[in-house]
């Protein structure tokens, strides 16, 4: 390790012996590891969870199960009830397989980073903490507080996820031989308590004279996300069909978008089936503009025809109803239907384009 990043683990392990969280499943600073066990169960339930949700769990598991043998020994549905509410049900399962495999091996965990991996359900983050917190061995961990730190420390402009690699080699760059338990929790309460996602505490961080995006005054760029990917985009027909002061609406289906919602009738805009719209009338048809409208996982640009013709009865055989234009705001359309409506009635009003589309 170079002098520079010794002098980071030396300032962070300074700090944590004087600002340490205390939480149920830790030893003090400097004091020996917790055990094995414990480390173990709070690092599987504080996976997707905060540390406050963890805090009353871990207690009620640990009481009623106090060794990995009494956990191995437990009915499959006693611990999926005394986990419910803590949510990834995965987890439990995971727990019980790896404290069944455990218990089969004399009820040790083992000790290297390497064995713990090979542990069911035991992933490499797990392994890694595991290893330094309870057995201090020399383990790079990386969570998501780690991760934000050390991107913020060394200014890692890579976008993540690429930007991963570089960060997990600057953070082993920065783990020491000695306590690198004690480091890698300080690393976490760290993250956790002064560099957090927004408004990071520069002022309080032992690191802030080392810290490159602080220098920059860019704390809160780092760990840069990747761009949004552009939502697909798609586009479609509706048709406008008037008759004496009134519009032919139709019942979406149950299941699909809009489900079971009134709407003017459309071509499903199905992504890739562009330009094979069937009217639900032979023209003539005239062009009525289009609106765009946003949904969760695509944009779509809704092309919408007006009827020109006269065979309204026609539309008999179809499921659809007339609907009085002067009620038109109570026929509960969705957004993207409103809008089109509103489109059609301002063209309507204001004379057809000139566009005949057969
Ligand atoms: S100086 Fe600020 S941005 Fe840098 S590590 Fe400390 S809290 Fe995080």
């Amino acid at each position: 390790m170079d002098a520079s990043a010794q002098n980071i683990s030396e300032s962070l392990l300074a700090w944590y012996d004087a600002h340490a969280r205390a939480l149920p499943w830790r030893a003090a600073p400097g004091a020996p590891p917790p055990d094995a066990y414990r480390v173990w169960i709070s690092e599987v339930m504080l996976q997707q969870t905060t540390v406050a949700a963890v805090i009353p769990y871990f207690a009620r598991f640990t009481e009623r199960w106090p060794t990995v043998e009494a956990l191995a020994a437990a009915e499959d549905g006693d611990v999926m009830a005394v986990w419910a509410g803590l949510g990834y049900y995965a987890r439990a399962r995971n727990l019980l397989a790896c404290a069944r495999a455990v218990a089969a091996m004399g009820g040790r965990f083992p000790d290297s980073e390497e064995a713990l991996r090979a542990l069911p359900g035991l992933g490499a983050y797990t392994a890694a903490a595991v290893a330094a917190i309870a057995f201090g061995r020399r383990a790079v961990v990386v969570d998501a507080n780690v991760e934000r730190v050390v991107a913020r420390l060394f200014a890692i402009a890579k976008p993540l996820p690429a930007g991963r690699a570089a960060i997990r080699t600057a953070a082993g760059a920065i783990t020491p031989h000695e306590r690198s338990g004690d480091f890698a929790q300080a690393m976490m309460d760290l993250g956790a308590t002064i560099c957090t996602t927004r408004a990071p505490r520069c002022l309080l961080c032992p690191l802030s004279d080392r810290c490159l995006a602080r220098q920059a005054g860019e704390a809160e760029s780092f760990p840069v996300k990747p761009a949004k990917a552009a939502k697909p985009h798609r586009k479609g027909h509706a048709w406008w069909i008037e008759r004496h002061g009134a519009v032919w609406l139709v019942r979406r289906q149950g299941k699909g978008m809009l489900g079971g919602m009134r709407a003017l009738p459309d071509d499903g805009w199905i992504a890739g089936r562009d330009g094979t719209a069937v009217p639900p009338l032979a023209g003539p048809w005239q062009a009525g503009g289009s609106v765009a409208h946003v949904f969760t996982h695509f944009s779509l640009d809704l092309n919408l025809r007006l009827y020109s013709g006269s065979d309204w009865d026609s539309l008999a055989a179809q499921d659809g109803e007339w609907w009085p234009l002067e009620r038109l705001d109570e026929a509960g359309l969705p957004t993207l239907f409103a809008k089109a409506a509103r489109l059609a009635q301002a063209t309507t009003g204001a004379g057809r384009g000139d566009e005949v589309i057969q």
